[in-house]
């Protein structure tokens, strides 16, 4: 019988992390610079690990390759999508990321990037960097030559619950204290554009990815506006924020007992505030926040119930 995955997460230290993913969300961190929760991973550089059932201690990638019935005999040779928890304790250098055709060329194979932001928590009146205001690649690369960053770089303000959707070409950067979880391709290819010549401990710059990034870089920005669709089922509301090419995500507020039924498709599934329980076929399982699981394909209902908000996606 096919249970629900729970995943063990991998953690990433950054020299703009923090402490709050230990605060907020009560993980284990290696140390107080930790900024990346790698929650839903089959990448290579962080897979994460089945907690429960038949596939307890298997690697997600080992599984998806093993028994591709849990995810529907899918046609893609890597699972193609990434949950993180990103702690912004600093700000981090401005960067863009390939679409797949370029990365599949010059990043060994890896996926493009192309990703989403729900923001969990952030400062009042945090922003962020998201886009330029070049007209022409001329001109961008002539802003980036003179160091025109102000002029040059777009920046929006944000509050808790906003979401983004971060296609590929995208120039962007996270801003110093935001609490972050995103959705992404399974992909770890990051060209870094600026890095606020900031220095490490032994006075060194960190590397710069320039060529690239004038490469894949939209110009002019292209601002994907999202506009989220919101609907009450019962005791659940889902807001739909992103239905691309690549992923769709959704928030689940959950209020009370909720029944979900599924077609052929497998979920990725992260509690963000709450707590709850999980029935599926007479087994219960504890909901908390931080909790990060999936649905394979082959369960076609479970209950939920208490007082939860999920983010969910799905390939
Ligand atoms: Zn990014």
């Amino acid at each position: 019988m096919v249970q629900p995955l729970f995943l063990r997460p991998v953690f990433k230290e950054r020299i703009w992390g923090g402490t709050a993913l230990q605060t907020e969300f009560g993980y284990e961190i290696p140390n107080n610079q930790t900024g990346e929760c790698w929650a839903i991973s089959a990448h290579p550089n962080g897979p994460s690990i089945i907690e429960n059932g038949p596939y307890a201690g298997m690697s997600l990638d080992l599984l998806w390759g093993k028994h591709p019935e849990l995810f529907g005999n899918p046609k893609e040779e890597v699972f193609p999508l990434l949950t993180k928890i990103l702690d912004a304790n600093m700000d981090l250098s401005v960067q863009v990321h390939p679409e797949d055709s370029y990365a599949k060329v010059y990043e060994n194979g890896d996926l493009g990037k192309t990703e989403c932001w729900y923001i969990l928590d952030c400062k009042e009146g945090a922003d962020m960097i998201f886009g330029h205001n070049a007209k022409t690649k001329e001109e961008f690369v002539e802003q980036i030559n003179d160091g025109k960053w102000n002029e040059l770089l777009r920046r929006v303000k944000i509050k808790p619950g906003d979401f983004f959707y971060v296609p590929s070409g995208t120039i962007h950067a996270l801003c110093e204290g935001t609490l972050v979880l995103e959705t992404q391709q399974s992909s770890d290819t990051t060209y870094r554009v600026y890095d606020y010549d900031r220095r490490d401990a032994e006075g060194n710059l960190r590397e710069l990815h320039l060529e690239k990034a004038i490469d894949v870089t939209t110009v002019p920005h292209q601002d994907a506006g999202v506009a989220p669709k919101v609907e009450e089922r019962g005791n659940v509301t889902i807001t739909t924020f992103v239905e691309s090419e690549f992923f769709s995500v959704y928030k689940w507020d959950v209020n009370g007992q909720a029944a979900f039924s599924f077609d052929d498709r497998y979920l990725l599934l992260s509690v963000i505030k709450g707590e709850g329980t999980l029935v599926h076929n007479g087994e219960t399982y504890t909901l908390t926040k931080g909790t990060h699981f999936i649905i394979p394909v082959g369960i076609r209902g479970f209950e939920v119930d208490g007082d939860c908000e999920l983010i969910v996606s799905h390939p």
